[in-house]
């Protein structure tokens, strides 16, 4: 950690703060430049809050100069995360595409929707039995009965399936349908919900917080994996901005950025971030180009009946359009779909 002192800090403030570090275990060392001091204290715990120097009298900034990350860290682990999952890998060469309605409605909309996107293209298939909906009077989900369903029509298309879990009592009841445990935006930072998919063996799909730094997002990761389960995949679904055209804004660097600090693989899903049907596949091509690691679209046959998110769904004409696009820009960055 670096610590700035004022320009006309006083020599008593100086040595209050020298004090304080020393006494909280640090090593500290004086450099000065011109009449500025700085210090620089070795031996910070990783959750050290910096504050507490921050607030002293006379100090100007702190920087914290450790990795806060531990296992999502590209220093713990320098390859890229690969998960298999059944014979799907999400993380090596070949861009996975997940797709699916919003939420499981009925039986005749689940297998629709199933055969659909397996045709076009798509290795899992999503949808929603426990639906974390901003409203309380809003479609809540099937429960268990949606989630018989959806596994059912999965099977019968050769898909893998992914569904969201919202809370830890959940999942051993979830974890007998799915493939792949989803942890929404609303649930981003519910640390016991994390902390307990730590402990399951199944990969988890962890969607970034509306309201989520991207080092926000990661230290909710930590919790998964520090709890033992390596296989975290990370999803950008846009982000609240002043922007209020599109439903959220879509944040594509985050993609690199990850990618750079981070061994984990990234999803992208220009559904949620957009949340207009017009701009998904626009968005899906930027997210390829952008290195995303798989894509998350929601698709509806009946889009115009359907109980949640209907505007944002891609007609199914539309998603073997986006399918084809993506191949191509897949192609230009050396991947495959
Ligand atoms: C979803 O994927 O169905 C969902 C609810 O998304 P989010 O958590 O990103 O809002
Ligand atoms: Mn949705």
């Amino acid at each position: 950690m670096v610590v700035v002192l004022e320009r006309n800090a006083t020599r008593r403030q100086t040595e209050n703060v020298v004090n304080k570090l020393e006494l909280l275990g640090f090593t500290v060392h004086r450099l000065t430049d011109g009449e500025q001091i700085v210090l620089s204290a070795s031996g910070m715990k990783p959750n050290f809050d910096i504050r507490q120097i921050k607030i002293l009298d006379g100090v100007a900034g702190v920087y914290r100069i450790t990795d806060p990350l531990k296992f999502a860290s590209r220093n713990y682990k320098q390859d890229n995360t690969v998960i298999n999952i059944k014979e799907v890998k999400i993380g090596g060469n070949e861009i996975v595409v997940i797709a699916g309605p919003c939420s499981i409605e009925n039986r005749e909309q689940i297998f629709t929707i199933a055969e659909i996107v397996s045709k076009g293209g798509a290795k899992i298939l999503r949808g929603g039995a426990f639906k974390p909906r901003s409203s309380p009077y809003s479609f809540q989900g099937l429960g268990e009965e949606g989630l018989k369903l959806m596994r059912e029509a999965a099977d019968k298309n050769n898909l893998l399936v992914i569904t969201e879990v919202i809370e830890p009592s959940q999942i051993s009841l979830v974890d007998k349908y799915t493939d792949i445990f989803q942890v929404g935006s609303r649930n981003m930072q519910n640390s016991p919900l994390l902390i307990e998919l730590g402990k399951t063996t199944k990969p988890i799909m962890l969607k970034r917080g509306m309201a989520a730094t991207i080092e926000d997002w990661l230290m909710s990761a930590e919790y998964i994996l520090s709890n033992g389960n390596m296989n975290v995949m990370l999803c950008e679904r846009g982000i609240r901005t002043f922007e209020t055209y599109t439903r959220n804004t879509f944040d594509l660097s985050a993609i690199p950025v990850i990618h750079k600090r981070s061994h984990l693989p990234v999803v992208a899903d220009p559904s949620h971030a957009t949340g207009l049907r017009d701009k998904v596949i626009p968005m899906a091509r930027a997210a390829i180009a952008a290195g995303a690691d798989a894509l998350m679209v929601e698709v509806h046959h009946d889009p115009e009946n359907a109980l949640s998110d209907g505007p944002q769904a891609l007609l199914p004409d539309q998603f073997s359009e986006m399918m084809r696009q993506i191949k191509l820009i897949a192609e230009v960055i050396g991947r495959k779909i």
